[in-house]
Protein backbone atom coordinates (compact mmCIF):
# COMPACT_ATOMS: atom_id res chain seq x y z
CA UNK A 1 0.00 0.00 0.00
CA UNK A 2 1.52 2.96 -1.12
CA UNK A 3 2.68 5.33 1.50
CA UNK A 4 1.00 8.74 2.48
CA UNK A 5 3.15 11.36 3.72
CA UNK A 6 2.64 14.73 5.27
CA UNK A 7 3.85 18.27 4.34
CA UNK A 8 6.19 17.96 1.96
CA UNK A 9 7.51 20.54 -0.30
CA UNK A 10 6.85 20.59 -3.76
CA UNK A 11 9.93 22.23 -4.98
CA UNK A 12 12.03 19.44 -5.61
CA UNK A 13 9.38 17.65 -7.53
CA UNK A 14 9.36 20.04 -9.82
CA UNK A 15 11.61 21.02 -13.00
CA UNK A 16 11.79 25.03 -12.21
CA UNK A 17 11.83 24.33 -8.89
CA UNK A 18 9.01 26.07 -7.09
CA UNK A 19 6.02 25.55 -4.75
CA UNK A 20 5.63 24.96 -0.90
CA UNK A 21 4.03 22.40 0.80
CA UNK A 22 1.56 19.36 -0.06
CA UNK A 23 -0.79 18.40 2.94
CA UNK A 24 -0.44 14.93 1.40
CA UNK A 25 1.93 13.51 -0.80
CA UNK A 26 2.24 9.85 -2.17
CA UNK A 27 4.34 7.73 -5.19
CA UNK A 28 2.45 5.17 -7.32
CA UNK A 29 4.48 2.44 -9.38
CA UNK A 30 1.79 1.26 -10.92
CA UNK A 31 -1.98 1.03 -11.52
CA UNK A 32 -2.93 -1.09 -8.76
CA UNK A 33 -0.71 1.47 -6.14
CA UNK A 34 -2.99 4.11 -7.80
CA UNK A 35 -6.17 2.44 -7.76
CA UNK A 36 -5.62 2.00 -3.73
CA UNK A 37 -4.46 6.09 -3.12
CA UNK A 38 -7.50 6.57 -5.40
CA UNK A 39 -9.90 4.85 -2.99
CA UNK A 40 -8.07 6.31 -0.23
CA UNK A 41 -8.70 10.16 -1.46
CA UNK A 42 -12.56 9.53 -1.84
CA UNK A 43 -13.04 7.65 1.48
CA UNK A 44 -11.29 10.71 3.04
CA UNK A 45 -13.07 12.97 0.62
CA UNK A 46 -9.18 14.73 -0.56
CA UNK A 47 -8.86 16.73 -3.03
CA UNK A 48 -6.01 15.72 -5.31
CA UNK A 49 -3.95 16.00 -8.63
CA UNK A 50 -1.77 13.98 -10.27
CA UNK A 51 1.24 14.74 -11.53
CA UNK A 52 4.37 12.90 -13.43
CA UNK A 53 7.62 14.54 -12.95
CA UNK A 54 6.83 18.15 -12.36
CA UNK A 55 8.60 19.13 -15.63
CA UNK A 56 5.20 21.11 -16.29
CA UNK A 57 3.84 22.26 -14.18
CA UNK A 58 4.10 25.25 -11.41
CA UNK A 59 2.51 24.89 -7.72
CA UNK A 60 1.32 27.87 -5.71
CA UNK A 61 4.02 29.67 -3.21
CA UNK A 62 1.38 28.13 -0.66
CA UNK A 63 1.61 24.82 -1.88
CA UNK A 64 -1.41 22.28 -2.37
CA UNK A 65 -4.24 21.77 0.35
CA UNK A 66 -5.05 17.83 -0.75
CA UNK A 67 -3.09 15.02 -2.16
CA UNK A 68 -0.31 15.05 -5.09
CA UNK A 69 -0.28 11.93 -6.46
CA UNK A 70 3.17 11.18 -8.41
CA UNK A 71 3.41 8.84 -11.05
CA UNK A 72 6.59 6.86 -10.80
CA UNK A 73 8.17 3.82 -11.80
CA UNK A 74 8.62 1.91 -15.08
CA UNK A 75 7.43 -0.27 -17.29
CA UNK A 76 7.55 -0.97 -21.62
CA UNK A 77 5.69 -4.21 -22.78
CA UNK A 78 5.40 -4.95 -26.26
CA UNK A 79 1.93 -5.84 -27.62
CA UNK A 80 1.95 -7.21 -30.68
CA UNK A 81 4.21 -6.54 -33.97
CA UNK A 82 4.24 -7.37 -37.53
CA UNK A 83 7.40 -6.51 -40.31
CA UNK A 84 7.27 -3.17 -40.56
CA UNK A 85 5.07 -1.83 -37.20
CA UNK A 86 5.38 -2.42 -33.20
CA UNK A 87 2.54 -2.03 -30.69
CA UNK A 88 4.21 -0.87 -26.96
CA UNK A 89 1.85 -0.29 -23.87
CA UNK A 90 3.73 2.32 -21.71
CA UNK A 91 3.08 2.57 -17.90
CA UNK A 92 2.27 6.32 -17.70
CA UNK A 93 4.98 6.71 -14.67
CA UNK A 94 8.02 5.68 -17.18
CA UNK A 95 10.22 8.54 -17.50
CA UNK A 96 9.82 9.43 -21.29
CA UNK A 97 13.40 9.97 -22.36
CA UNK A 98 14.40 6.19 -21.64
CA UNK A 99 11.34 4.92 -22.81
CA UNK A 100 12.73 7.01 -26.48
CA UNK A 101 16.73 5.43 -26.06
CA UNK A 102 14.84 2.01 -25.52
CA UNK A 103 13.27 2.38 -28.50
CA UNK A 104 15.62 4.36 -30.47
CA UNK A 105 18.21 1.44 -29.54
CA UNK A 106 15.82 -1.20 -30.67
CA UNK A 107 15.39 0.05 -34.32
CA UNK A 108 12.46 1.66 -33.69
CA UNK A 109 11.25 4.87 -35.58
CA UNK A 110 8.51 7.37 -34.64
CA UNK A 111 9.80 9.48 -31.43
CA UNK A 112 13.36 10.11 -32.33
CA UNK A 113 13.13 13.87 -32.21
CA UNK A 114 11.49 13.72 -29.11
CA UNK A 115 15.09 12.86 -27.04
CA UNK A 116 15.75 14.36 -24.14
CA UNK A 117 12.46 16.10 -23.36
CA UNK A 118 11.89 15.95 -19.82
CA UNK A 119 8.83 13.90 -17.95
CA UNK A 120 6.98 10.73 -17.76
CA UNK A 121 4.72 8.94 -20.19
CA UNK A 122 2.21 9.53 -19.22
CA UNK A 123 1.87 13.22 -19.37
CA UNK A 124 2.71 13.52 -23.04
CA UNK A 125 -0.61 12.86 -24.35
CA UNK A 126 -1.99 16.09 -21.90
CA UNK A 127 -0.07 18.64 -24.00
CA UNK A 128 0.87 16.83 -27.38
CA UNK A 129 4.44 16.50 -26.64
CA UNK A 130 6.29 17.63 -29.37
CA UNK A 131 10.04 19.00 -30.79
CA UNK A 132 12.18 19.24 -33.84
CA UNK A 133 9.90 18.32 -36.21
CA UNK A 134 7.75 15.51 -34.46
CA UNK A 135 4.87 15.66 -31.84
CA UNK A 136 4.51 12.51 -30.20
CA UNK A 137 0.20 12.19 -31.41
CA UNK A 138 1.54 10.77 -34.13
CA UNK A 139 2.76 7.92 -32.54
CA UNK A 140 -0.22 7.30 -30.29
CA UNK A 141 -2.81 4.32 -31.02
CA UNK A 142 -4.88 4.29 -27.41
CA UNK A 143 -4.38 6.64 -24.00
CA UNK A 144 -5.98 4.00 -21.42
CA UNK A 145 -6.90 6.30 -17.94
CA UNK A 146 -8.91 6.04 -14.94
CA UNK A 147 -11.90 7.48 -14.78
CA UNK A 148 -11.12 9.86 -11.47
CA UNK A 149 -14.51 9.20 -9.71
CA UNK A 150 -15.20 5.50 -10.07
CA UNK A 151 -11.45 4.02 -11.60
CA UNK A 152 -13.07 2.38 -14.02
CA UNK A 153 -10.94 2.45 -17.47
CA UNK A 154 -11.37 3.81 -20.72
CA UNK A 155 -10.36 3.38 -23.44
CA UNK A 156 -9.31 6.95 -25.80
CA UNK A 157 -8.24 6.18 -29.49
CA UNK A 158 -5.46 8.69 -31.04
CA UNK A 159 -8.36 11.00 -33.05
CA UNK A 160 -10.48 10.81 -29.45
CA UNK A 161 -7.62 12.61 -27.90
CA UNK A 162 -8.19 15.51 -30.25
CA UNK A 163 -4.86 16.35 -30.84
CA UNK A 164 -3.42 19.80 -31.30
CA UNK A 165 -0.26 22.07 -31.28
CA UNK A 166 0.56 21.22 -27.35
CA UNK A 167 -2.83 20.16 -26.75
CA UNK A 168 -5.01 17.25 -25.95
CA UNK A 169 -8.93 16.76 -24.59
CA UNK A 170 -6.45 16.41 -21.97
CA UNK A 171 -6.61 19.72 -21.90
CA UNK A 172 -9.70 20.89 -22.31
CA UNK A 173 -12.94 18.95 -22.20
CA UNK A 174 -11.85 16.40 -20.16
CA UNK A 175 -9.40 18.22 -17.99
CA UNK A 176 -9.17 16.60 -14.41
CA UNK A 177 -11.47 14.06 -15.20
CA UNK A 178 -8.95 11.05 -16.52
CA UNK A 179 -5.88 9.88 -15.12
CA UNK A 180 -3.67 8.29 -17.55
CA UNK A 181 -2.69 4.99 -16.83
CA UNK A 182 -0.80 3.76 -19.84
CA UNK A 183 -0.27 4.97 -23.24
CA UNK A 184 -0.01 2.86 -26.14
CA UNK A 185 2.59 3.67 -29.36
CA UNK A 186 2.78 2.31 -32.61
CA UNK A 187 6.79 2.71 -34.14
CA UNK A 188 7.69 2.34 -37.00
CA UNK A 189 10.35 -0.93 -37.56
CA UNK A 190 10.79 0.23 -41.33
CA UNK A 191 10.67 4.06 -41.40
CA UNK A 192 13.92 6.22 -41.82
CA UNK A 193 14.47 9.37 -39.09
CA UNK A 194 12.31 11.81 -39.56
CA UNK A 195 14.27 14.94 -40.51
CA UNK A 196 12.17 18.63 -40.90
CA UNK A 197 13.78 20.75 -38.37
CA UNK A 198 16.30 23.09 -39.99
CA UNK A 199 18.80 22.45 -37.54
CA UNK A 200 18.56 18.77 -37.64
CA UNK A 201 18.67 18.87 -41.48
CA UNK A 202 21.96 21.38 -41.71
CA UNK A 203 24.06 18.66 -39.57
CA UNK A 204 22.70 15.42 -41.38
CA UNK A 205 22.87 16.52 -44.92
CA UNK A 206 25.95 17.66 -44.74
CA UNK A 207 27.90 15.05 -41.91
CA UNK A 208 30.03 12.88 -43.93
CA UNK A 209 29.76 10.85 -40.59
CA UNK A 210 25.42 10.91 -41.08
CA UNK A 211 25.87 9.92 -44.90
CA UNK A 212 28.47 7.38 -44.24
CA UNK A 213 26.31 5.42 -41.27
CA UNK A 214 25.12 2.31 -43.18
CA UNK A 215 23.10 0.89 -40.91
CA UNK A 216 19.07 2.13 -39.94
CA UNK A 217 19.27 1.78 -36.01
CA UNK A 218 22.45 3.59 -36.46
CA UNK A 219 20.94 6.64 -38.03
CA UNK A 220 18.10 6.92 -35.54
CA UNK A 221 20.78 6.83 -32.78
CA UNK A 222 22.72 9.52 -34.34
CA UNK A 223 19.45 11.92 -34.80
CA UNK A 224 18.75 11.24 -31.18
CA UNK A 225 21.85 11.80 -30.26
CA UNK A 226 21.88 15.68 -32.11
CA UNK A 227 18.65 16.19 -30.64
CA UNK A 228 20.05 15.88 -26.94
CA UNK A 229 22.89 17.92 -28.38
CA UNK A 230 20.74 20.53 -29.40
CA UNK A 231 18.95 20.27 -26.51
CA UNK A 232 21.51 20.96 -23.96
CA UNK A 233 22.86 24.30 -25.70
CA UNK A 234 19.22 25.67 -25.52
CA UNK A 235 19.37 24.00 -21.86
CA UNK A 236 16.20 22.30 -22.43
CA UNK A 237 17.49 19.02 -20.80
CA UNK A 238 16.82 18.14 -17.20
CA UNK A 239 20.58 19.04 -15.76
CA UNK A 240 20.76 20.07 -11.98
CA UNK A 241 24.21 21.10 -13.01
CA UNK A 242 22.66 23.71 -15.84
CA UNK A 243 21.01 26.50 -13.68
CA UNK A 244 19.68 27.55 -17.52
CA UNK A 245 17.05 24.22 -16.96
CA UNK A 246 15.52 25.25 -13.79
CA UNK A 247 12.46 26.08 -15.97
CA UNK A 248 9.11 24.04 -17.41
CA UNK A 249 10.78 24.48 -21.10
CA UNK A 250 8.88 26.85 -23.34
CA UNK A 251 7.02 28.85 -20.88
CA UNK A 252 4.62 30.75 -23.95
CA UNK A 253 3.35 29.12 -26.75
CA UNK A 254 4.03 29.93 -30.27
CA UNK A 255 0.55 32.22 -31.38
CA UNK A 256 -1.25 30.42 -34.34
CA UNK A 257 -2.70 33.61 -36.04
CA UNK A 258 -5.59 33.60 -38.82
CA UNK A 259 -4.46 35.28 -41.52
CA UNK A 260 -5.86 39.06 -40.77
CA UNK A 261 -4.15 38.67 -37.54
CA UNK A 262 -0.77 37.54 -39.35
CA UNK A 263 -1.21 40.37 -41.93
CA UNK A 264 -1.67 43.23 -39.16
CA UNK A 265 1.01 41.48 -36.92
CA UNK A 266 3.47 41.11 -40.29
CA UNK A 267 2.56 45.43 -41.20
CA UNK A 268 3.75 46.47 -36.95
CA UNK A 269 6.76 44.49 -37.54
CA UNK A 270 7.73 45.68 -41.07
CA UNK A 271 7.23 49.37 -38.84
CA UNK A 272 10.29 48.31 -37.14
CA UNK A 273 12.42 46.94 -39.82
CA UNK A 274 11.76 43.46 -39.90
CA UNK A 275 10.49 40.38 -41.19
CA UNK A 276 8.19 38.41 -39.42
CA UNK A 277 8.95 34.48 -39.41
CA UNK A 278 6.10 32.35 -39.62
CA UNK A 279 5.30 28.83 -40.50
CA UNK A 280 2.04 27.57 -42.23
CA UNK A 281 -0.10 25.66 -39.57
CA UNK A 282 -3.00 23.90 -41.61
CA UNK A 283 -4.82 27.14 -43.37
CA UNK A 284 -3.54 29.08 -40.20
CA UNK A 285 0.16 30.68 -39.25
CA UNK A 286 1.99 29.84 -36.78
CA UNK A 287 4.30 32.55 -35.33
CA UNK A 288 7.62 32.21 -32.97
CA UNK A 289 6.86 33.80 -29.78
CA UNK A 290 10.32 34.17 -29.11
CA UNK A 291 10.79 36.90 -32.32
CA UNK A 292 7.79 38.83 -30.58
CA UNK A 293 9.07 38.81 -26.96
CA UNK A 294 12.55 39.78 -28.41
CA UNK A 295 11.37 42.72 -30.40
CA UNK A 296 8.97 43.77 -27.35
CA UNK A 297 12.48 44.47 -25.82
CA UNK A 298 13.28 41.58 -23.39
CA UNK A 299 16.90 40.39 -24.30
CA UNK A 300 18.07 36.47 -23.19
CA UNK A 301 19.14 36.38 -19.44
CA UNK A 302 16.63 39.63 -18.70
CA UNK A 303 16.22 38.92 -14.83
CA UNK A 304 13.75 41.01 -12.03
CA UNK A 305 13.55 39.53 -8.59
CA UNK A 306 15.16 36.60 -9.64
CA UNK A 307 13.23 35.47 -12.47
CA UNK A 308 14.38 35.66 -15.47
CA UNK A 309 14.64 34.76 -19.06
CA UNK A 310 16.91 31.92 -19.79
CA UNK A 311 20.63 33.06 -21.05
CA UNK A 312 20.06 30.04 -23.99
CA UNK A 313 16.18 30.02 -25.20
CA UNK A 314 13.83 33.42 -24.80
CA UNK A 315 10.67 31.13 -24.28
CA UNK A 316 11.82 29.76 -21.17
CA UNK A 317 11.07 31.44 -18.05
CA UNK A 318 14.15 30.41 -14.81
CA UNK A 319 14.00 30.66 -11.73
CA UNK A 320 16.87 32.07 -10.54
CA UNK A 321 15.69 32.09 -6.70
CA UNK A 322 12.50 33.41 -6.76
CA UNK A 323 8.69 32.37 -6.01
CA UNK A 324 6.22 31.48 -8.31
CA UNK A 325 4.75 35.13 -7.60
CA UNK A 326 7.65 36.74 -9.05
CA UNK A 327 7.81 34.40 -11.88
CA UNK A 328 4.06 34.98 -12.91
CA UNK A 329 4.80 38.50 -12.53
CA UNK A 330 7.64 38.15 -15.15
CA UNK A 331 5.31 35.95 -17.14
CA UNK A 332 2.76 39.25 -17.17
CA UNK A 333 5.32 41.92 -17.24
CA UNK A 334 6.24 40.10 -20.94
CA UNK A 335 2.90 39.47 -22.26
CA UNK A 336 1.50 42.51 -21.69
CA UNK A 337 4.45 44.19 -23.39
CA UNK A 338 4.09 41.73 -26.26
CA UNK A 339 0.29 42.59 -26.04
CA UNK A 340 0.69 46.71 -26.03
CA UNK A 341 2.83 46.15 -28.86
CA UNK A 342 1.37 43.32 -31.41
CA UNK A 343 -1.93 42.99 -29.74
CA UNK A 344 -1.31 39.43 -29.65
CA UNK A 345 -1.93 37.45 -26.48
CA UNK A 346 0.67 35.01 -25.64
CA UNK A 347 -0.42 31.86 -23.64
CA UNK A 348 1.46 30.69 -21.40
CA UNK A 349 2.18 26.09 -21.34
CA UNK A 350 2.74 25.00 -18.01
CA UNK A 351 -0.41 24.35 -15.95
CA UNK A 352 -0.72 26.01 -12.86
CA UNK A 353 -1.66 24.00 -10.13
CA UNK A 354 -4.19 25.61 -7.58
C1 LIG B 1 13.94 21.80 -19.73
C2 LIG B 1 12.57 21.46 -20.29
C3 LIG B 1 12.41 21.27 -21.65
C4 LIG B 1 11.16 20.94 -22.18
N1 LIG B 1 11.03 20.77 -23.53
C5 LIG B 1 9.83 20.44 -24.06
C6 LIG B 1 9.67 20.22 -25.46
O1 LIG B 1 10.64 20.29 -26.23
N2 LIG B 1 8.45 19.92 -25.94
C7 LIG B 1 7.37 19.80 -25.12
O2 LIG B 1 6.26 19.50 -25.62
N3 LIG B 1 7.46 19.98 -23.78
C8 LIG B 1 8.66 20.29 -23.24
N4 LIG B 1 8.79 20.50 -21.89
C9 LIG B 1 7.61 20.37 -21.03
C10 LIG B 1 7.50 18.99 -20.35
O3 LIG B 1 8.70 18.27 -20.47
C11 LIG B 1 6.37 18.15 -20.93
O4 LIG B 1 5.15 18.84 -20.83
C12 LIG B 1 6.22 16.81 -20.22
O5 LIG B 1 5.33 15.99 -20.93
C13 LIG B 1 5.74 16.94 -18.79
O6 LIG B 1 5.86 15.66 -18.16
P1 LIG B 1 5.77 15.53 -16.60
O7 LIG B 1 5.68 14.09 -16.27
O8 LIG B 1 6.86 16.27 -15.97
O9 LIG B 1 4.36 16.21 -16.32
P2 LIG B 1 3.96 17.15 -15.09
O10 LIG B 1 4.68 18.43 -15.19
O11 LIG B 1 4.13 16.39 -13.83
O12 LIG B 1 2.43 17.37 -15.39
C14 LIG B 1 2.02 18.17 -16.48
C15 LIG B 1 0.49 18.16 -16.57
O13 LIG B 1 0.05 16.88 -16.96
C16 LIG B 1 -0.80 16.32 -15.97
N5 LIG B 1 -0.44 14.91 -15.86
C17 LIG B 1 0.79 14.40 -15.64
N6 LIG B 1 0.73 13.05 -15.65
C18 LIG B 1 -0.56 12.74 -15.87
C19 LIG B 1 -1.26 11.50 -15.98
N7 LIG B 1 -0.65 10.33 -15.88
N8 LIG B 1 -2.60 11.55 -16.20
C20 LIG B 1 -3.25 12.72 -16.33
N9 LIG B 1 -2.63 13.92 -16.23
C21 LIG B 1 -1.31 13.91 -16.01
C22 LIG B 1 -0.51 17.08 -14.69
O14 LIG B 1 -1.64 17.10 -13.82
C23 LIG B 1 -0.21 18.45 -15.25
O15 LIG B 1 -1.42 19.11 -15.54
C24 LIG B 1 10.04 20.81 -21.33
C25 LIG B 1 10.21 20.99 -19.94
C26 LIG B 1 11.47 21.31 -19.42
C27 LIG B 1 11.64 21.49 -17.94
Amino acid sequence: MPEIEKNILLAPHTAINLGGKAKYFTECQNESDLIETLQIAKDKNLKFEVIGEGSNVIFQDEGYNGLIIKLTGENIEITDETDSDVLIKVWAGTNWNKFVEWSVNKGYQGIECLSGIPGSTGATPVQNLGAYGQEVSSTIVNVICLDRNNFRQLNFSGSQCRFDYRNSIFKNELKGRYIISYVVFKLSKVNEPEIKYSDLISETENSVEYNSLLRRDKRLEFIRNKVIDIRRRKSMLSDDKDTEAKSCGSFFKNPVLTFYEFNEVSRKISELGFDMPFYKFNDKYKIPAAFLIERAGFEKGYTKNGAGISKNHTLALVNRGCTTKELLELADEISNKVYKNFRIKLNIEPIIIK
